[in-house]
């Protein structure tokens, strides 16, 4: 039976007479144009979509709380870290990589960690992943590594002959490519992953003191992952088995928490670090900076509406709130444009007044105007150029991070350190058998689907890692069968 909910509108608000029956010339004739309820659906219709997330199209999202634990005030300014026990809203949205939407998220990828704290100083948006690392240090590469992890221009499916084409090529990525091939590549949903800001960050505190900070968010639940076998099974029965696991857990009020942690290095200890302290192809060791925990966050409120709240959720490294700032770190740097241009161009110019984007605990009060789907009220009568004699808001210099230093000649200059594979060493070494064992039958099952010249790139960098790892790994791949039917090689 019907629900009733009120009287069905077009878009006018105009009642409409029928919302099953068209309006035509006779009970056999053609339609009308004047069908106008009709038109007005179909024409709504093919313009439902908005373009994907060119990365991490595949996610989803729940809205929390999240609370201070321990004072961390001496470090920074930012308000959300005021007093302990104080709390603020957030909105986290999880994602998988590389496939396009309508794709599973259980597969073999990075993990998407980004949490939108509605500060009473604006949004802080901690836009992370669920590895402390990446694949690359300089975001010139990052369209091509892209590219590589997705459809072959010619197939279009996926092929691992693009992923170790590229990665072989491009030795700094060994570190992030043990991690992806091992336990923690293929998460049990995304209520069981840690979740890293991965670069790193500055802290100001109220005496306009810098200091470095990585951020840490560990979950609560425990680690958990699936086996190769048990994620490719189980993601043609259930392509939606992550976004489910958590919409059901927080439906059942059984709220998924994550602890925040920080590391922090003052600007001497980075002049004296072992390796750039703004690689993200580096973790700094806990042994020498140790986790300091900060606080906790849990999410206990699913969205309403996914396309409203999740399609639409919008997240940059641009936003940062004053006691919190950006480092030197390359990728980071590059991210600041590269993700609010993105949103400029899937959701609109205005893709920050969308309910889930704009501030919550505070007013925007903006120097933008006009744009493609305006829908407040564009700040009414207030001038739209400064300086005025008339009313205008005013800025603030205190909001401004202090100064830092930079060196050296205007140049394109590579990070030619040589040190691909000392952190990538550190992981192999901390695997425990099982894991070891495992990593090797990941790894064996992909890259022995490559040609011959790609095999024997990536073997010398693991070689570089563990002369015993890299010969089970070719041992293990001589036993792969290819798929069938066989990927086509990339064009040459
Ligand atoms: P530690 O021995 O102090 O810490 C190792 C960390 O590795 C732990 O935080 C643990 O996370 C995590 N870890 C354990 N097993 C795996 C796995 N199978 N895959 C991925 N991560 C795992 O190490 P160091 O700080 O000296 O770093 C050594 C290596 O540990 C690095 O090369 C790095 O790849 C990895 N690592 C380091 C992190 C860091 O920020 N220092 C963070 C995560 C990993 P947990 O406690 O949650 O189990």
């Amino acid at each position: 039976m019907a629900n009733n909910n009120g009287t069905l509108t077009n878009a006018a608000g105009i009642p409409i007479a029928s919302n099953e029956v068209s309006k035509t010339a006779g009970k056999y004739g053609p339609l009308l144009m004047e069908d106008y309820t009709l038109l007005e659906k179909m024409a709504h219709f093919n313009r439902e979509r908005v373009p994907e997330r060119v990365v991490h199209a595949v996610g989803a999202g729940a809205y929390g709380t999240f609370t201070v634990t321990d004072d961390i005030t001496h470090l920074t300014k930012a308000k959300l870290f005021s007093e302990v026990g104080q709390e603020t809203e957030v909105f986290a949205r999880f994602s998988t990589v590389a496939k396009s939407k309508g794709g599973s998220d259980i597969y073999r990828d990075i993990r998407g960690f980004s949490v939108k704290f509605y500060t009473e100083d604006g949004n802080w948006d901690m836009v992370g992943n669920d590895t402390p690392i990446f694949f690359m240090r300089d975001p010139m590469k990052f369209m091509d590594f892209i590219r590589s992890q997705k459809e072959h221009p010619e197939s279009n499916w996926r092929q691992d002959e693009m992923w170790w084409d590229f990665w072989s090529q491009v030795p700094e990525s060994l570190h992030q490519v043990m991690w992806l091939m091992g336990d923690r590549g293929a998460p049990m949903g995304w209520r069981h992953l840690n979740g890293y800001g991965s670069h790193t960050f500055s802290f100001i505190n109220a005496q306009e003191e810098r200091i470095w900070v990585k951020f840490h968010f560990k979950t609560d639940q425990g680690i958990k992952n699936f086996t190769e076998e048990q994620w490719q099974k189980l993601q043609g029965i259930e392509p939606r088995w992550a976004t489910k696991d958590l919409f059901n857990a927080i439906d059942e009020g059984n709220y998924p928490s994550w602890t925040m942690y920080i590391q922090t290095m003052t600007e001497e200890q980075a002049k004296n670090f072992q390796w750039n302290p703004f690689d993200l192809t580096k973790i700094w060791p806990h042994a020498d900076y140790p986790l300091q925990k900060v606080g906790r966050f849990e999410l206990n409120r699913n969205p309403e509406n996914f396309f409203a709240e999740v399609e639409q959720a919008a997240f940059s490294p641009g936003n940062m709130v004053p006691g919190i700032s950006w480092s030197p770190d390359r990728m980071l740097q590059a991210r600041i444009m590269s993700y609010a241009d993105a949103h400029r161009y899937r959701l609109g110019v205005n893709y920050d007044t969308i309910p889930v984007n704009k501030p919550h605990a505070t007013e925007a009060n903006t120097p933008y105007r006009d744009g493609s789907m305006r829908v407040d009220g564009n700040y009414g009568n207030r001038r739209n150029y400064h300086p005025t004699e008339y009313k205008y808001p005013t800025a603030d210099q205190k909001a401004a991070p202090p100064a830092y230093g930079v060196e050296g000649m205007a140049d394109r200059q590579e990070l030619d350190e040589k040190d691909y594979a000392d952190q990538a060493k550190m992981f192999y070494q901390i695997l425990n058998d099982g894991e070891k064992d495992r990593l090797v039958h990941n790894i064996s099952g992909s890259l022995g689907k490559c040609r011959d010249s790609i095999k024997q790139r990536q073997l010398g960098l693991f070689r570089e890692v563990d002369e015993h790892f890299a010969e089970r790994v070719k041992t293990a791949m001589s036993e792969v069968e290819p798929l069938k039917p066989e990927p086509k090689p990339a064009s040459v």
